[in-house]
């Protein structure tokens, strides 16, 4: 089983998708897979689900699986010829309707929206290679002035960055994938482009608890309600590529970075997203800029790292999945590392689960434990043992197979599926039979358990015992 801290998440897609390579990525270091429903058909993704299942059989532990829903993407209609050619300085017209557009004339199917947009709202094609600034509102529409153009094709992305976009964050096809991935039984839904709190209220109510939901922070509007969001939501991902678009590029470091802080005080984890290792979707290796920044969210204490175009159409998807292991390794066992994890922990918070989960830290630290294994039904108290941050092993262990899957995103834990223990003995049994058989402890060795007795009850941590093994 893996022995790195942070995580690894890969997008399946044809590179991957077959169950021998997804194997390999499997054996590389994959920690979870991410299912993409912005392509593809919904029976395509049960076969990659079934894959994921397959493999985690054989290889023997837990792997997650994020069924990533398209949300709210808006796109600019098509074009009679295909394309339309924007110049610098040129004013288009802009019209709500299902129609295509021509040259001069730009037409979105989206009412809706044409209805908010104001003088001065910004329009980026294209993942922002196009630029236009809205300079007129008019009754049949809008005129926009061409900042950075090129050749605009039919049903290119289009992001506002400057409005809310008055549409729910779940459309009918959203709602549609999302029943289908729950039936599948994955482990996280991820929410794309989620601009409120609201938003995440309103997918709860459909989810309720049957996977964690995970939020994208792909809009503006979002850092807006950041630490409502982050509550709301059980992971977090800084989904940059979106965020790029949406904001100037010198933002997105910085705003990585609170959220990466934000939600790690909050004990949620957050993955770190897109174009982390961009140039190997044809390239054999990374380059310096790439592997600097898979370091720096390593450094920052970020819960996952994840590939999305590089495993999912590259060239070489299980060298870029070993590349990143290895690159995550190296900065874990680099000391300044440590310290910088310590200096960036937000405070305990004034409940037993945390007080023990702290003790647990010190007392491993102080006594150089082996492990920290951490008795879980829900999972929480291993995301409070996470939340910590603590230098040895952490091993949760649950009864249920859901928990330890959805364990796979959090930082250092190694989840395990086991019976509740019947009794304190067999607490103290059953952890060492799996410390053992993990290999993470010898004869010798200290490690501490944590657990809320009695057992079958959650949301109880109360016991702390320090173990040595005879
Ligand atoms: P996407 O989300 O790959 O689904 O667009 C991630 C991102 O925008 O960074
Ligand atoms: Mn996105």
């Amino acid at each position: 089983m893996q022995t790195r801290n942070c995580k690894i998440v890969a997008t399946l897609g044809p590179a991957s998708e077959s169950p021998d390579r997804l194997m390999m990525l499997v054996r590389a270091g994959v920690n979870l897979f991410r299912l993409n429903f912005s392509h593809g058909e919904q029976a395509g993704h049960a076969k990659r689900y079934a894959a994921v299942r397959d493999a985690e059989e054989r290889i023997g532990w837990p792997i997650g699986i994020i069924a990533d829903l398209q949300g709210p993407k808006i796109r600019v209609g098509t074009f009679a010829e295909g394309s339309v050619k924007l110049s610098y300085g040129e004013v288009v017209r802009i019209e709500a309707s299902e129609k295509p557009g021509e040259a001069g004339l730009i037409r979105l199917p989206h009412p809706e929206i044409v209805e908010v947009l104001e003088a001065g709202d910004l329009l980026k094609f294209d993942d922002g290679k196009f630029q236009l600034t809205v300079v007129e509102k008019g009754a049949g529409g809008l005129k926009a002035r061409v900042d950075f153009g090129g050749e605009l094709k039919s049903q290119k992305g289009l992001n506002i960055p400057t409005r809310r976009i008055p549409i729910s964050a779940l459309t009918a096809k959203d709602k549609s994938d999302l029943a289908y991935a729950l039936d599948l039984g994955v482990d996280y839904i991820a929410l794309s482009f989620v601009q409120s709190a609201a938003d995440v209220r309103e997918a709860r109510e459909l989810i309720g608890n049957r996977a964690g939901i995970l939020s994208k922070i792909e809009k503006p509007q979002a850092l807006d309600e950041l630490p409502e969001i982050v509550a709301l939501s059980d992971a977090i991902m800084v989904a940059r590529g979106d965020l790029g678009v949406e904001l100037p590029a010198e933002q997105v470091p910085i705003q990585q970075r609170r959220i990466i802080r934000t939600a790690r005080a909050a004990g949620k984890p957050v993955i770190v997203a897109t174009h982390m290792l961009e140039s190997m979707i044809d390239a054999p290796t990374p380059t310096r800029a790439e592997a600097s920044d898979v370091a720096t969210a390593v450094y920052q204490g970020a819960d996952a790292v994840m590939l999305s175009a590089e495993s999912a159409v590259g060239r070489h998807p299980q060298t870029a999945v070993a590349i990143m292991d290895r690159i995550i390794r190296a900065v874990e066992e680099d000391p300044e590392h440590w310290a910088g994890l310590q200096r960036d922990m937000a405070r305990p918070e004034p409940t037993t689960a945390d007080a023990i989960c702290l003790s647990a830290r010190e007392i491993s630290d102080v006594l150089n434990c082996a492990a920290v294994v951490a008795y879980t039904a829900t999972g929480s108290t291993a995301l409070r043992l996470s939340r910590e941050r603590p230098r040895c092993t952490l091993v949760g262990m649950t009864p249920h197979l859901s928990t330890a899957r959805r364990l796979t995103l959090s930082w250092g834990v190694r989840s395990v599926v086991t019976a509740d223990a019947t009794s304190t003995e067999d607490m103290v049994e059953k952890a060492l039979q799996v410390v053992q058989g993990l290999g993470v402890a010898k004869q010798g060795d200290r490690f501490v358990i944590i657990a809320g007795l009695p057992f079958g009850r959650p949301g109880k941590t109360n016991t702390l015992r320090l173990v040595r093994i005879e």
